[in-house]
């Protein structure tokens, strides 16, 4: 028996995990939960699974959930808040295996506590690595823990990656479904609303992680986390647009193999994978081959989707530019969603925000907190000057 942490339980990644643990329950015990402000499915998750601990955002959270507890008799459960919460359910010493889905740099703290304590991770919060790859990479190298990915194309090039020796990759290929506006002409990106934009052709996932497919900055983070996870340089680690979504990415070896990893457009399985990693237990997520009627591929266009292209900068320019990145893209998505901008402000208002980042190498994650947060302020200026 496998006993588990989830951060970020009551998400859409955190609700399927535990939907792994109630169809495996002889393998994956949930022990500490992490959650936000869902009040409600935090004190769900709580009374089916009695974790010893689960922590809310904030001590108001905390205290509504301790009294819903103490009214229906359930005792024996800490109920934390806050960051020292999240870290404690991620360093909890009985946890040996840490879910890591909070969204956006809220989790990054905890994640990299966990990977501290020697617990080995299902990363599914790719915005860790996108601002602190190396730090979170070096401590994982340094603890002997594993990083396995989630995120369903890295999931899928970790699947891939078994078929050969890292010296025998010559390129990563990750797949996109292009997100809603794939077909949409340049003319009309203007005028995209939120409700538009949040309708995700292929998967059903949390608001910020499907703007981001919308605009496809999801992808060019998606980039930066390759990067990371496998130690490739950007220009290694290439995009195609694949609105199926059923091959979840490639791995080109020097040879010209090319292996892809094929599979339902579910989330449960990379979970599954990742719980179970090196195993693969049998389970009834089956794909249905006619599906692989008609596959394509195709060139990201950089045009219509600049997030894309500022992320592969970033990439390139370096940590403090991909910490700004994220930072100014959680800011813009936000002020996308309340209406306060359009859709095009989003890559405008991270532009900017990269142009006023100075480069800079953190060495510790209070630094790249530091560097976060400068960031979020400029993308606040620059939105209220718009
Ligand atoms: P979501 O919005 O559905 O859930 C986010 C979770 O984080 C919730 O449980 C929320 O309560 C919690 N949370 C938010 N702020 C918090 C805070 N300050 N402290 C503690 N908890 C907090 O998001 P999601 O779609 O599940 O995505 C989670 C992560 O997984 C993101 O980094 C996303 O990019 C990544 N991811 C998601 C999918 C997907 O299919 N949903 C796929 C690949 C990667
Ligand atoms: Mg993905």
């Amino acid at each position: 028996m496998k006993k588990i942490a989830i951060l970020g339980s009551t998400g859409s990644i955190g609700t399927s995990t535990l939907s792994i643990c109630e169809a495996f329950p002889d393998r994956y015990q949930p022990i500490a939960l992490a959650a936000g402000s869902n009040v409600d499915l935090a004190f769900k998750q709580a009374a089916r699974w009695r974790p010893q601990i689960i922590s809310l955002s904030t001590q108001r959270h905390a205290e509504t959930l301790k009294a819903h507890l103490a009214a229906v008799n359930i005792t024996g459960i800490e109920v934390l808040f806050g960051t020292p919460g999240t870290i404690r359910v991620a360093t909890l010493p009985e946890v040996e295996f840490v879910v890591s889905a909070i969204v956006g740099v809220a989790g990054l703290e905890a994640t990299y506590a966990a990977v501290q304590a020697g617990k080995h991770i299902g990363l599914a919060n790719k915005e860790c690595l996108v601002a602190a790859g190396d730090l979170v990479l070096a401590a994982a190298q340094a603890k002997g823990v594993a990083l396995l990915p989630i995120d369903s194309e890295h999931n899928a090039v970790h699947q891939c990656m078994r078929g050969g020796t890292p010296a025998e990759v010559a390129q990563v290929w990750l797949t996109a479904s292009g997100g809603p506006f794939r077909n949409l002409p340049a003319e009309k990106f203007a005028a995209i609303t939120p409700a538009q934009a949040l309708k995700h052709p292929t998967w059903v996932m949390g608001q910020r992680i499907t703007i981001d497919s919308a605009t496809m900055m999801n992808k060019g983070f998606e980039v930066i986390e390759a990067c990371h996870l496998f130690q490739l340089p950007p220009d290694r680690v290439r995009v195609t647009v694949h609105p199926q979504s059923t091959v979840h990415s490639l791995v080109e070896f020097v040879d010209g193999s090319i292996l892809a990893q094929i599979s339902v457009t579910d989330m449960r399985l990379p979970i599954l994978y990742a719980l179970a990693y090196p195993e693969r237990p049998a389970s009834n997520l089956k794909f249905d081959l006619s599906q692989l009627s008609q596959l394509d591929f195709s060139q990201p266009d950089l045009d219509r989707f600049p997030c894309l292209r500022l992320a592969y900068e970033a990439a390139a320019s370096g940590p403090s530019a991909c910490i700004a990145l994220n930072a100014a893209d959680e800011v813009a998505v936000a002020a996308f969603l309340s209406g306060q901008i359009p859709f095009l402000g989003i890559p405008d208002t991270i532009e900017r925000v990269l142009e006023l980042t100075p480069a800079h190498r953190p060495a510790s994650i209070p630094e790249v907190l530091a560097i976060d947060q400068k960031a979020r302020e400029t993308a606040e200026s620059v939105i209220s000057q718009r």
